[in-house]
């Protein structure tokens, strides 16, 4: 077998998600995941064929883990078919605009956005410095999920506070998702015949993180996320846009600190804190089912944000080529798409109840009727988007 597979790495605080994948043919021969690092149920999730290996490792640590995930590549006879790795990079801060080959002076600016990504960057670090050990002779490739977004203007990135802050410490927008976005737009505009570079086009990735971006001509121009991924829309616990005095109410008023008010924010709000009941979509739509008035509620607010988000970020768009739901639940929640759809009437969507209730199946993920504008659901591939950044910068 020839050297085109790429091996694409998210190395976070505690797990590591892997895959081998062929990006010219889109094959992928392995994936997995490393969780619960340094811990006693540290594990190996290993898949392949549709079948799916356990192998504990009681606190295994990062490199440990990756000797495991090597030996067991090389038992597959993939590792000689390796060209490149790819490194999924949360922030890039102002630093990086595109995916880019790694070296020292890139290990130096990832380093330097740590404070605008103290929970992830350093874990991509300690990834890519195990990765360089283990594969001293491939060429390794970062790639941000903050570059997409540096095309939006300043109008779209300040916030109205002091400039210095910007100036002196980088405070700004700066968007996530956006390999994502670049994945779907670009299926998007496949499926509709449309040239990516005249394309108009509203995206909402809806996760366990969820965000909305406007994409103009392939380019992204406003997005809902903001220094952080909490800003914008409601997620399953995060809280999106919220009165900034919350801070000093919930301070005055409960005595709570920024720690606690941050972890509130964070992780017991969005869908858990409004339902009481959980941050699974899933969950949610079954209780709503059965009557449940606040996971309705949730379902409700949630649907209601991110309609209005989007036609505010219409906003920066000639028209609506295409309205494209991705992530776990825009790609499977029919519910909250037909409430998005209802609330966006005043841009005419016209829902298809048939093709939304299988997520667009026969018709190019199209799930509006042929008068309206299109609005479809695309399966995100962030991985295979990595692989094919990392396969690109590496010549192969
Ligand atoms: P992550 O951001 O961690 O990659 P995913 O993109 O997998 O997360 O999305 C997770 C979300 O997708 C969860 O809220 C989950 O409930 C939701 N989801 C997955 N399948 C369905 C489904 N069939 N119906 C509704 N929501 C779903």
């Amino acid at each position: 077998m020839s050297k085109q597979n790429i091996l694409v790495i998210n190395s976070g605080s505690s797990s590591i998600k892997f895959a081998v994948i062929n990006p010219q043919n889109e094959h992928e021969y392995v994936s997995g995941l490393a969780e619960r690092l340094s811990q006693p149920e540290a594990r190996i999730i290993w898949k392949q064929d549709g079948e799916k290996t356990i192998y504990d490792m009681p606190n295994a640590d990062h490199d440990i883990v990756c000797q495991k995930i090597l030996h067991l590549l090389e038992e597959q006879q993939l590792t000689e078919t390796l060209a490149a790795i790819g490194h999924r990079v949360v922030h890039g801060g102002e630093h990086f605009k595109a995916s880019t080959l790694i070296n020292d002076d890139v290990v130096q600016a990832i380093e330097d956005c740590k404070g605008l990504a103290p929970l992830h960057n350093p874990a991509h670090l300690l990834g890519i410095r195990i990765t360089q050990k283990y594969f001293p002779n491939l060429p390794q490739a970062a790639v941000f999920d903050t570059s997409f977004h540096q095309t939006m203007p300043p109008q779209a990135y300040l916030y109205a506070i002091p400039h210095s802050l910007y100036r002196d410490h980088h405070v700004r927008r700066y968007g996530f998702h956006g390999t994502s976005y670049r994945f779907v737009t670009g299926e998007a505009c496949q499926r509709l015949n449309i040239p990516v570079n005249e394309s108009n086009i509203l995206c909402a990735h809806l996760g366990n993180g969820c965000s909305a971006a406007a994409i103009y001509h392939g380019q992204s121009v406003d997005t809902t996320m903001g220094l952080t991924p909490l800003e914008g829309l409601v997620m399953g616990t995060r809280c999106g846009n919220i009165d900034a005095n919350i801070f000093n109410f919930l301070h005055q008023q409960l005595g709570y600190d920024i720690d606690r008010i941050t972890t509130l924010l964070n992780k017991e709000s969005g869908l858990l804190g409004l339902s009481e009941l959980s941050n699974d979509c899933r969950t949610l739509e079954e209780a709503m089912e059965q009557g449940h008035e606040q996971a309705t509620l949730a379902i409700d607010v949630f649907s209601y944000v991110l309609a209005k988000s989007l036609s505010g970020l219409a906003s920066s768009l000639d028209h609506i080529d295409a309205l494209i739901f991705t992530g776990g639940i825009g790609e499977n929640s029919r519910v909250i798409r037909a409430k998005v759809l209802q609330q966006l009437r005043i841009f005419g969507f016209q829902l298809d109840a048939d093709a939304n209730a299988n997520n667009g199946k026969n018709n190019k993920g199209i799930i509006t009727t042929a008068d309206s504008p299109v609005a479809l659901v695309i399966n995100t591939n962030e991985e295979l988007m990595i692989a094919r950044d990392a396969a690109q910068l590496a010549g192969c």
